[in-house]
């Protein structure tokens, strides 16, 4: 048995400049079904050792008939970035060198580049200088580290410390979001075992944005610990909550104010853009997603708090024996995990290679494009565009000659993705069915919209 990493790695590499190098002529959608792909997958030669570069090769054969293209410049589903060259590179060394970014004495190289790349993403965020800063894996546990940040804090101004005591006993936190806001909001809560009846919702508008004077009206209503969350970014619509008024409700009240930007966080980044989240540096916590507009590789989450003091009380990682702590910042104590990969690396490839004014320009072509698919869809008969297409996201309708929207809605999504021209998913927006168009690649241009559009179009002529 071969196990020099050579052949293993050749492999990989020839693979890896085959696929990328092959995405614009892909069919964006899987060949082949999830139960196909267990089917090929689950090999009976399983007992004894298979040559490791043969094992690379045909795991790399099958996963040419089953991953998506959402590397390439048509996937538009969900909220999935691309991958900048840089940062690709940069991941798969970060898999190399096997590092664990736990803190500076388990690695010196992690934990710098962590530190620097977060640095970075402080300045190009505009986010205040005395913010601590956090790599987790996502959306989901930065929204929960800046929430438990949240609770920490809110019930030490109540005299209590949860972190010692807990929650057995403790004046109850009350969690106000918006009627829009994500579903890991809630999962952060049950986490933190404030239990889903601590959540009050504000409604939201028909854009998806929380209504401010029923948030005050709440407010008024309500005493002791309070966390309010804002959405910068909807998921559906690309909506933001006006965040200046959120935090002019919440300071009159004392609350914490964590804003969920998983995507709408990088429009700080732009010019452009960045009066969409005016006020924002008045919140107390920030979530970004790294793999959404940044476009590092998945996965990447940050959590940004303005109360370094407790953001670390809630996630310090307390004194070891067989760990020594220096005065460097040590990763583990700002995410809620020990070993760690070192999320930094991909991070601080994608700043550099793109500079500030790199990714800048990412964020405005993203919204640029999405535009694009507005104005062009909206001028075809039968279509309707559902939502303000304030930044990358698009909600498309097909109407139906016989009143069947919802129904041609969904069929038209099917169709589109079997077309394989693009890739885009359905859902459904304040009670009606539509198509979600999420503009989120560095690497897609007009020419791919333009496809992608009269891929859509062909979709949606009636049959025959
Ligand atoms: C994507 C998203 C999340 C969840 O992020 P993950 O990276 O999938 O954990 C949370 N909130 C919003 C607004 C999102 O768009």
């Amino acid at each position: 048995m071969n196990q020099s990493p050579r052949s293993s790695l050749d492999v990989a590499y020839q693979q890896a400049l085959a696929f990328l190098e092959g995405l614009p002529a892909r069919t964006v959608a899987s060949e082949k079904t999830y139960a196909e792909l267990c089917g090929l997958l689950d090999t009976p030669d399983r007992e004894t050792p298979s040559d490791p570069a043969t094992v690379v090769a045909k795991l790399a054969a099958v996963a040419d008939q089953g991953v998506v293209a959402s590397a390439g410049g048509r996937y538009f589903g969900f909220v999935i970035g691309g991958s900048v060259p840089a940062a690709v590179a940069a991941d798969w060394l970060t898999t190399i060198w096997d590092q664990n970014a736990m803190n500076a004495t388990s690695s010196p190289f992690a934990a710098a580049v962590e530190t620097v790349a977060l640095k970075w993403l402080i300045e190009l965020l505009h986010l205040p200088a005395h913010v601590s800063a956090g790599c987790v894996t996502g959306g989901q546990m930065a929204n929960f580290t800046g929430l438990a940040a949240a609770r920490h804090h809110v019930l030490g101004q109540a005299g209590w410390d949860v972190e010692r005591r807990g929650l057995a006993g403790a004046p109850e936190v009350k969690v106000i979001v918006g009627g829009e806001r994500h579903a890991t909001i809630d999962r952060a809560v049950r986490y933190l075992g404030l239990g889903l009846d601590s959540v009050r919702v504000v409604p939201a508008d028909r854009q998806g944005r929380m209504n401010v004077s029923a948030l005050a009206e709440l407010l008024d209503r309500l005493d002791g610990p309070t966390i309010v969350c804002a959405q910068e970014g909807n998921v559906n619509s690309g909506a933001f909550d006006p965040l200046e008024e959120i935090c002019d409700a919440a300071a009159r009240h004392d609350a914490w104010v964590h804003v969920d930007g998983a995507i709408g966080l990088w429009a700080l980044a732009s010019a452009e853009y960045r009066s969409l989240l005016r006020g924002y540096e008045r919140a107390d916590s920030w979530a970004a997603d790294g793999h959404k507009l940044l476009n590092v590789p998945y996965d990447s989450g940050l959590i940004f708090c303005s109360h370094p003091d407790s953001h670390m009380a809630s996630m310090r990682l307390q004194d070891l024996p067989y760990i020594t702590r220096g005065a460097e910042r040590s990763g583990s104590d700002w995410s809620p995990e020990m070993s760690r990969r070192a999320r930094g690396v991909p991070i601080y490839a994608a700043v550099r290679s793109l500079g500030y004014s790199g990714i800048a320009d990412i964020v405005d072509r993203c919204c640029a494009l999405a535009r694009r698919f507005a104005d062009r869809l909206s001028a075809e008969e039968g279509i309707e565009v559902l939502n303000d297409v304030v930044f990358n996201q698009v909600l498309v309708r097909i109407l139906d000659p016989d009143g069947d929207h919802d129904g041609r809605t969904r069929a038209v999504v099917a169709k589109i993705q079997q077309d394989g021209t693009c890739w885009m998913g359905g859902t459904v927006w304040q009670g009606r069915a539509a198509i979600r168009i999420s503009v989120a690649n560095w690497s897609t241009t007009t020419e791919d919209v333009d496809r992608s559009v009269d891929a859509i179009v062909r979709a949606a002529r009636p049959a025959g």
